[in-house]
């Protein structure tokens, strides 16, 4: 997309400058999603025809991973957006749904995923919650472990067995608004890292018309493993990537600048230093490329695409471990404080391989793929 760089460069100053209150305050960038919203980028991946920008994973992979570059918390509430929305205008509900797309474009309405379940932890694939049927509607109860933007978001795309579910996969995923009757935030989030995300426990007990479901009844699983997934892995790899980049450039700088005056030397003059900074740059652009790579085959998918999506996200989440890792060794104290700027993207780098699929579910999951046996 020919001006996503120009949208970027409008939005990021925003985004830099909210993301140090982020962290430390653990306050909601607000300010950062509004500039997301008018440079379009809330509307990045959804089609033109109802405000969107129409690009796709490609884009998705470059945007999100320039806004974690600044802030990984902005880039979370980002991700989870789009990826709340791409499973809206995949299936979009009977009741309300060309207005929600538009407001989702336009960032007015702001989404997320309400998947993870007390019960079934970072297994968001097999709610333990199961709706109950009342007359045109149904009721929803549910302990909802993880909501990113919980107090923030207008709508949480949410999963729960349907009604008459025999099996973990019979699922219905539906649009309920924060302001329902019945929607309960239990806190603010007070995390390792990701500290402006917001992704407090939301318990439900809300009535939402039968409408309100994405697509036909017992879908949800559907929709779970062939929209979000791919979209969501690669938006999550995507932050993983950014944030460790933004470390290793910031150890590089720190490493060419600090001087042993005793010496008449800088800590890049000592070959340890050089070859962590070396190594570590091998494995970002490594995996960069193969984010990209990924991207590329998401937008036009074959039978090796779900296999290439979870090993990425896998791949990725332990890069970025890794390359912020070497970024604080390399800054030694004064990375440990907040002086260079790596704790930061150390720490909201920890996010990515517990985000569910995690990264030893993936592996499994890879392994099984791998020797022909059954994901599930
Ligand atoms: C910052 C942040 C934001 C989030 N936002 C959202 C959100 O918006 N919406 C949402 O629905 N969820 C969200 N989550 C939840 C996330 O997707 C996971 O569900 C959650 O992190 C899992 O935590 P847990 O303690 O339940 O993990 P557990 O399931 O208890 O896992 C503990 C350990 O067991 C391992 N493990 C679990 N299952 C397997 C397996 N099958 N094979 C091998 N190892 C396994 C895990 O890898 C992990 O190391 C968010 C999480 C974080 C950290």
């Amino acid at each position: 997309m020919h001006d996503l760089q120009d949208r970027l460069a409008a939005a990021l100053p925003t985004v830099r400058a909210g993301a140090d209150a982020a962290d430390a305050d653990a306050k909601f960038p607000a300010e950062s999603v509004r500039a997301l919203a008018d440079a379009g980028l809330m509307g990045l991946t959804l089609p033109t025809e109802v405000g969107g920008l129409g690009a796709g994973p490609v884009e998705l992979v470059a945007a999100v991973s320039a806004v974690a570059a600044e802030c990984g918390s902005t880039a979370m509430v980002h991700l989870m957006h789009l990826a709340s929305a791409m499973v809206a205008a995949a299936a979009p509900p009977t009741a309300g749904g060309a207005e929600l797309l538009a407001d989702m474009a336009a960032g007015t309405a702001l989404g997320t995923l309400a998947f993870s379940e007390k019960g079934s932890r970072s297994h968001f694939w097999a709610p333990v919650s199961k709706a109950v049927a009342a007359d045109g509607a149904v009721r929803i109860r549910a302990d909802k472990s993880w909501v990113t933007s919980a107090s923030n978001a207008d709508v949480y795309i949410t999963s729960t067995l349907a009604p008459a579910a025999t099996a973990a996969t019979e699922s219905d995923l539906y649009v309920v608004p924060r302001i329902s009757d019945g929607v309960s935030i239990a806190g603010r989030f007070d995390g390792l890292g990701l500290r402006g995300n917001d992704s407090a426990p939301v318990r439900l007990d809300v009535e939402v018309p039968t409408g309100a479901r994405l697509g036909a009844h017992g879908t949800g699983f559907a929709l779970m493993m062939e929209v979000v997934l791919p979209w969501f892995s690669l938006g999550n790899s995507a932050v993983s990537l950014g944030l460790a980049r933004a470390a290793l450039e910031r150890a590089i700088g720190h490493a060419s600048a600090a001087r042993f005056d005793h010496l008449d030397s800088a800590l890049s003059d000592l070959p340890t230093i050089r070859a962590y900074l070396a190594k570590a740059w091998t494995d970002l652009s490594a995996h960069e490329a193969l984010l990209r790579e990924t991207a590329a085959r998401v937008a036009e998918p074959d039978d090796t695409t779900v296999l290439a999506v979870l090993a990425t996200k896998a791949g990725c989440n332990e890069a970025a471990l890794r390359v912020t890792e070497t970024a604080l060794r390399v800054t030694g104290g004064a990375g440990f404080s907040r002086q260079v700027g790596v704790d930061r993207p150390y720490r909201d780098a920890r996010a990515g391989f517990v985000m569910a699929p995690t990264s030893d579910a993936l592996f499994d999951f890879t392994g099984r793929a791998l020797c022909g046996l059954d994901l599930f």
